[in-house]
């Protein structure tokens, strides 16, 4: 990502007071950005977290460490000091899991949010009076689509972000935009479409329901289904089993292709019925599956979206993938703190 432009050699001190830092601690890697209230390019570092030999899944120690390390490059590649950093406007952490539960610490591999935070707050920003947001990933994903991605300018949308279940990751999850705010619900759960059922009689999900659209179309299930019905390796990290069936559907191997294609219906499937009953102007798609395998899944996005989609809903292409990639989150987590009266 390119820098900020001046970001680096602005002389006033501090020189990030305005910006938001944001934090996205993802599966596989924990990235900072600064970001600024206008269009310029945000300063974005990322840090990959590969498995730890005999450390799976990843500990808590292990990304406070990751955090501080990927601030610390940040800091250099703006020019600016601990004490500098503590000018931020705000600080913003997204996680891939739900945060009530990390807050109780429970699932595997479920960071300590309150000690993450604390440390991000105390020891990294060297800001003890400062608040760090923490939110679910999935809804600082689609807060990013929005703001500077794929749904700028729509009222209602529907996020749907894919990940790894790896490391107690989300699988697919998403969140939900309606009069250009973003629906929390009564529980925090609202736009919770991974766990939306799409087949009755399918497989158990994580969640103790069946037939979600997490336990059909993530990225583990495409890889757990192409195992079960081809030569495809059982066991090895979840991006590189998902990299070996996305290379074999591109050389058009019909296990592949029949693993991305019963994850692209399902999740145009239940696009559409989000779409139905709630009259959505885009359903934003992203995560890994659609970067390893944009054109085949969304072609059978597309398929199941228009064969389920009544009422002429299936007129537009309300179904896009996203624009932002792996800095949807960053972007997103900033925007909540930039922009408190759309995304707070
Ligand atoms: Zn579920």
């Amino acid at each position: 990502m390119t820098p900020a432009p001046g970001l680096a050699a602005r002389a006033a001190r501090p020189p990030v007071r305005g910006l938001a830092l944001a934090i996205d601690v993802a599966t596989d890697s924990v990235t900072a950005a600064l970001v600024g209230g206008d269009r310029t390019a945000p300063l974005i570092r990322r840090r990959l977290v590969p498995p730890a030999a005999g450390a799976h899944p990843v500990s808590n120690e292990r990304l406070v460490q990751e955090v501080d390390a990927v601030v610390s490059e940040l800091r250099q590649a703006a020019g600016v000091t601990v004490a500098e950093l503590g000018g931020v406007r705000g600080i913003a952490v997204s996680v891939d899991v739900d945060p009530a539960g990390a807050e109780r610490g429970d699932g595997p591999g479920t960071p300590a949010l309150d000690a993450l935070t604390a440390t991000v707050r105390d020891e990294i920003v060297a800001r003890p009076d400062a608040e760090v947001r923490t939110v679910r990933r999935a809804v600082a994903v689609t807060i990013g689509e929005h703001w500077r991605g794929a749904a700028r300018g729509r009222r209602a949308v529907l996020g749907i972000a894919d990940s790894s279940a790896e490391r107690g990751g989300s699988g697919i999850d998403g969140a939900l935009m309606l009069d250009g705010r973003l629906l929390g619900g009564p529980g925090g759960q609202a736009g919770r479409i991974g766990h939306v059922p799409v087949d009755p009689y399918g497989p158990g999900c994580g969640c103790g329901a069946r037939g979600c659209l997490t336990a059909v179309a993530s990225s583990a299930a495409v890889v757990a289904w192409a195992a079960a019905h081809g030569r495809f390796p059982a066991t090895g990290t979840e991006p590189d089993l998902l990299g070996a069936v996305g290379r074999a559907a591109a050389r058009g191997d019909p296990v592949a292709l029949a693993s991305l294609r019963r994850a692209g219906e399902a999740i145009g499937f239940a696009a559409a019925a989000a779409v139905t009953l709630l009259d959505l102007d885009v359903v934003v798609v992203s995560g890994p599956l659609v970067d390893t395998a944009g054109t085949v899944l969304f072609d059978a996005v597309d398929d199941g979206y228009r064969r389920h989609a009544g009422l002429g809903q299936a007129a537009a292409p309300r179904v896009v993938p996203g624009e932002l990639g792996p800095d949807a989150a960053v972007i997103g987590a900033a925007a909540m703190v930039l922009h408190p009266e759309r995304y707070g």
